[in-house]
C-alpha cells in the first residue's frame, strides 16, 4: 500500500471510529481514489479494470459505513457495474434519487501521448490522465461525498442511490442491464447523469454558464445504395449507380428539414440569447423563442453548426463507397447518412423523409445502427432549483441554461426506462481544454474541491 493510501485508509477508519470531519479530510480522500482510479485501465477488453474498480471503491464505502448489502456490484462479460444505496428515512415521502456515472473511459495508447495516460499527472493547475473529465474524477467526488455525508451523520429524507456503469463509452449494456434487471434497486424521481452539462469557462477566465442537459438526440445511421448491371466503361449508358446515388445526395444537400421546438429548446434559446455576444445571433434566438416559424431566425440559426442540432432533426453525408474498377460502370455506389433526430421524432419517419426528398424508387435503404430513441426529460423545478442554489453559492448569478445534448450518455437509457434524467457536474472547464476521449486528456485542479462542495450542497438540498 502507498503512503497516501494508507493515509486515506486511516483518515476514513479515524472518520468512522471519531465522528471528526473536516471538508479538507473528505477532499484527501476524493483526490486519493481519483488517483487510484485513474491508474486502473477500465478500458474495454482484455484486461479491463473496471471490475477491478468497483470493489476498491465497495471497500472504501464499507470503511466508510455503507452496509454491505447497500452495495451491489453488478458482473457483465469483461467489466461490471455498480449501485450504491445510501438509505434514508424515508420522511419525505418521495422516491428516491439516482445519480450515475460511469466507471469505463475511452482507450488510450501511451504512445500517442505525452504523458503516461494511465497515471495521475499534475502539471500547472491541470490533471492530466485518461478519464480525469471523462469522468473519474465525478465518480471520486461522489464516493467521497457519500463517505462524507455518512461521516456527519447525515440521514436523507428518500434514498440517494449511486449507479456506475461499466461500458458506458462502448456498448452500455451495463445500464441496459441495470434498467431491465435492477429496476427495483435504481428507480427514482429522477436522474442524474455526472456526465457532460456543468460549467463552462470563457477563454478569459471567466464562468459564463451552467449548462443541464435534459434530453439528447437520436443517434441514426443509414445506408443507401443505387445498384446497376454495370458494363464495361467503354460502352456507357444513361442510366449509372454513382449518377443515381449522386443525386439523390444533392436533393438532400439542398433538402430543410422542418422546424421544430420543445419546451427544452425554447428555454435553452430564450436563456442563451442573453449570452451570445454576437447581435445577429442572440435576435435570432430571442426571436425564435417566440416564434418557430420566424423565417429570418431560423435561417440565421440554421447557418451556424453549432445551433442547427437544436432547431430540428439533421441529416447529413458521411461515407461513401462505389464501383469496383476504374474501367468498368459501377454495379452499386452506397453513401452513409447520419442523422440526429429531434426528441419525439420517430426512426422511421425520418427514414421515410430521406426517401423521398430521395426520390429515386430504387435505391435501397438500410438503417445500420441499433436506434434507441429516448423521450425528453420535462423540465424539473426540484432539480433546477437546486442546482441554481448551488452553483450561485460558486458563481452569483451565473445563467442556468437547460439544454439538449448532441452526444449520448446512459442518460437515454433511463429516459427510455421511464426515469427523467438530467446531465450535470461540478465541473468548470474551457472548451478549449476539453479532450473527452482524446490525446492527453485533462481537467482543472480546482474541480475537485468544487465538485466536493457541489455534490454535497446538491445531495442536502435534494434529499435533506
Ligand atoms: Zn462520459
Amino acid at each position: 500500500m502507498k503512503l497516501y493510501q494508507l493515509m486515506v485508509s486511516t483518515i476514513i477508519s479515524t472518520i468512522a471510529m471519531t465522528g471528526m470531519s473536516k471538508a479538507q479530510d473528505f477532499n484527501d480522500v476524493a483526490y486519493s481514489i481519483f488517483k487510484d482510479s485513474i491508474e486502473m485501465r477500465t478500458v474495454v477488453g482484455v484486461g479491463n479494470e473496471t471490475p477491478k474498480l468497483a470493489a476498491y471503491l465497495a471497500d472504501h464505502l464499507k470503511k466508510g459505513g455503507f452496509a454491505d448489502n447497500d452495495i451491489t456490484i453488478i458482473p457483465h462479460e469483461d467489466t461490471a457495474a455498480m449501485i450504491i444505496r445510501y438509505r434514508g428515512d424515508g420522511r419525505s415521502g418521495k422516491k428516491p434519487i439516482l445519480i450515475s456515472s460511469h466507471m469505463d473511459v475511452v482507450e488510450a495508447l501511451r504512445e500517442d501521448w505525452v504523458r503516461d495516460p494511465f497515471t495521475l499527472i499534475e502539471e500547472g493547475d491541470m490533471y492530466f490522465g485518461r478519464g480525469t473529465l471523462d469522468t473519474k474524477l465525478n465518480v471520486a467526488a461522489l464516493v467521497a461525498t457519500f463517505i462524507r455525508l455518512k461521516s456527519e451523520g447525515f440521514i436523507p429524507s428518500r434514498d440517494i442511490v449511486l449507479a456506475f456503469s461499466g461500458d458506458e463509452e462502448t456498448a452500455m449494456a451495463t445500464t441496459k442491464v441495470m434498467t431491465k434487471d435492477y429496476r427495483d434497486q435504481i428507480d427514482a424521481a429522477f436522474a442524474i447523469i455526472a456526465d457532460g452539462g456543468g460549467g463552462r469557462i470563457g477563454e478569459d477566465g471567466k464562468a459564463f454558464s451552467y449548462t443541464v442537459s435534459h434530453s439528447e438526440k437520436t443517434f441514426m445511421s443509414v445506408e443507401v445504395t443505387a445498384r446497376n448491371t454495370g458494363g464495361h466503361s467503354s460502352r456507357p449508358k444513361k442510366d449509372n449507380a454513382i449518377y443515381d446515388l449522386s443525386k439523390a445526395m444533392l436533393n438532400l444537400s439542398k433538402y430543410e428539414f422542418p422546424v421544430l421546438q420543445s419546451e427544452l429548446t425554447q428555454a435553452y434559446f430564450e436563456k442563451t440569447a442573453g449570452l451570445v455576444t454576437d447581435t445577429v445571433i442572440a435576435e435570432a434566438m430571442a426571436e425564435f423563442a417566440k416564434d418557430k416559424n420566424d423565417k429570418t431566425a431560423v435561417a440565421t440559426l440554421r447557418s451556424y453548426p453549432q445551433y442547427i442540432g437544436a432547431t430540428g432533426t439533421t441529416c447529413v453525408a458521411t461515407l461513401l463507397k462505389g464501383g469496383h474498377a476504374d474501367n468498368a460502370l459501377p454495379q452499386s455506389a452506397t453513401a452513409t447518412i447520419n442523422c440526429r433526430i429531434f426528441p419525439g421524432i420517430s426512426a422511421e419517419a425520418t427514414l421515410d423523409q430521406l426517401i423521398a426528398v430521395a426520390s429515386n424508387d430504387a435505391l435501397e435503404w438500410r438503417i445500420i445502427n441499433n436506434v434507441e430513441a429516448a423521450p425528453e426529460s420535462p423540465l424539473n423545478e426540484v432539480v433546477m432549483g437546486a442546482v441554481e442554489r448551488v452553483v450561485h453559492e460558486e458563481y452569483p448569478g451565473l445563467p442556468i441554461v437547460p439544454a439538449m445534448s448532441l452526444g449520448a450518455t446512459d442518460g437515454k437509457h433511463f429516459r427510455m426506462a421511464g426515469i427523467p434524467s438530467y446531465a450535470l457536474t461540478g465541473i468548470f472547464i474551457k472548451s478549449s481544454d476539453g479532450f473527452s476521449h482524446g490525446l492527453n486528456e485533462r481537467v482543472p485542479q480546482d474541480n475537485l474541491p468544487r465538485s466536493m462542495r457541489i455534490w454535497h450542497s446538491l445531495i442536502t438540498e435534494w434529499a435533506g
